[in-house]
């Protein structure tokens, strides 16, 4: 009657790592840097209103996180639209 419902299988977790790897592969939601760059002000702007842009460009989250230098530029974008003290040169 002791049974412990301790019995997992570990190919749970190796399945995790396949879909992890295919993943990382392709993905089929990555918007690219054209599209991202095209949509990265609006992108920005929504994003320092507070409101989540993923909803409007799921595409260009995911591939905002899978490229360092279009990410680099959102955080730019930000910085100039709320007034960001990290690179500003106050006068
Ligand atoms: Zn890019």
């Amino acid at each position: 009657m002791a049974d412990s419902a301790g019995n997992d299988t570990s190919d749970e977790h190796e399945d995790h790592w396949d879909r992890l790897e295919a993943f990382l592969q392709t993905d089929p939601q990555d918007a690219g840097c054209d599209a991202t760059m095209e949509v990265l002000d609006v992108y920005a702007e929504l994003v320092a209103a507070g409101s989540d842009p993923a909803d409007r460009f799921p595409g260009v989250k995911a591939h905002l996180l899978a490229c360092g230098p279009c990410a680099e530029d959102l955080e730019g974008l930000l910085a100039a639209i709320t007034g960001g003290s990290s690179t500003t040169d106050v006068p």
